[in-house]
């Protein structure tokens, strides 16, 4: 379906080249007066690591001050989430609301109640896949330092790792755990959240061609300017390859995978960073030969904006490609790409199109 939808583009791009060639001259010099206006037009480039990730805008814009200008905007606030939500950062919102909502009613600003509401929202629809209580466990892993929490821990602690726990007041913009063990964590939601934050900016700005993206989180105004972006799906077992590439317009695609933050244990387990809230360990992909094709190890999720797609695939990683797909296909305006434990490619149904 990717190959025939990619050949229809090029195929598109041929036709309109085709009758610009074969365009009188009249318009050749109309065409020169429209480049002589427009020649310092040009894509503005920008990578910055922000948010545990690399954060990346390219725009087009016609005046280069003004492309700067946005881009440091875009970059400053991915820096002011990242100094709220941050469970590393001692003085961002998350932290204090870890420190004290054990102990306490908190009261939470405006937009940390709003991500807090939204999670819980995925919570009731994915029967708990999403959810950011996952961090009572999750705390006690680091990937680079080959840490996880042993069996006695996740044993004790299973009980306080439940969404039901966070008594939230979405009205009065509180927030108690009902359980004092209980820990919350946005990583699942934050980088969609603010890709969505970043493209305001810039739509507001007027621009009309952009993508920005935060790891496997990214959103597009508009096309690449006469052609859709080019978005690719990174192989889940090798970095130096694509498993697809989709040709997207103005939509957002976030992708989980257990490539990301993981690392191989002594008995050949992956340990990755995507939880499942029943067990409180890291989803079983079913990866290294034992092939159950209902495991998945790479989700890309399509929809309007990120604040929805990063929870959704890191929903339909959790619940597997049956329950996962039937998700998204009973959600409208969504669509799905999935790669299974045995490096098969799945979709939703409406990017299921008969050729
Ligand atoms: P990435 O951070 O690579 O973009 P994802 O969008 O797949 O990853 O989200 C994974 C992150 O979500 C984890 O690093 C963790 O912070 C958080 N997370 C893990 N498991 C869950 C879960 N079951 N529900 C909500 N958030 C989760
Ligand atoms: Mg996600």
């Amino acid at each position: 379906m990717l190959k025939s939808s990619l050949r229809r583009v090029r195929r598109a791009h041929r036709h309109i080249a085709a009758k610009l060639f074969g365009a009188h001259s009249a318009c050749c010099l109309a065409c020169l007066l429209l480049l002589a206006n427009t020649a310092s037009a040009e894509w503005h480039y920008e990578k910055q690591a922000i948010m545990g990730t690399e954060v990346s805008v390219q725009l087009w814009h016609e005046n280069a001050a003004e492309a700067e200008a946005l881009i440091e905007g875009v970059m400053a606030e991915f820096r002011r989430l990242d100094d709220e939500l941050s469970p590393y950062k001692k003085n961002s919102e998350l932290s204090r609301v870890n420190r004290d909502a054990g102990r306490q009613t908190v009261e939470l600003s405006a937009e940390l109640a709003a991500l807090i509401d939204k999670s819980l929202w995925y919570s009731e629809q994915t029967g708990g896949a999403f959810d950011i209580s996952y961090a009572t466990l999750g705390k006690h892993y680091d990937f680079r330092q080959h840490k996880r929490a042993d069996t006695a821990t996740t044993k004790q602690l299973l009980k306080a790792l439940n969404y039901h726990n966070l008594q939230f007041d979405s009205a009065k913009r509180t927030l108690h755990f009902g359980h004092p063990q209980t820990r919350i964590d946005l990583g699942g939601i934050a980088k969609g959240y603010a890709v969505d934050r970043a493209i305001d900016i810039l739509r507001r700005a007027g621009v009309h061609h952009a993508s920005v993206s935060a790891g496997g989180d990214s959103r597009m105004i508009g096309d690449k300017r006469g052609q859709p972006w080019l978005v690719g799906i990174r192989h889940p077992r090798d970095k130096s390859k694509n498993a697809a590439v989709i040709p997207l317009t103005d939509t957002a695609i976030s992708t989980s995978g257990d490539y990301e933050r993981f690392f191989i244990d002594d008995h050949h387990q992956r340990v990755h960073h995507i939880f499942n809230p029943a067990t409180g360990r890291p989803t079983e992909t079913g990866d290294g030969g034992r092939g159950d094709s209902d495991r998945l190890i790479s989700v890309s999720i399509i929809g309007p904006q990120g604040f929805d797609t990063d929870p959704l695939s890191t929903s339909v990683f959790v619940l597997g490609k049956q329950k996962g797909l039937a998700l998204i296909d009973r959600l409208p305006g969504f669509e799905a790409v999935v790669i299974d434990s045995n490096r098969r490619l799945y979709f939703s149904h409406g990017l299921e199109q008969p050729d």
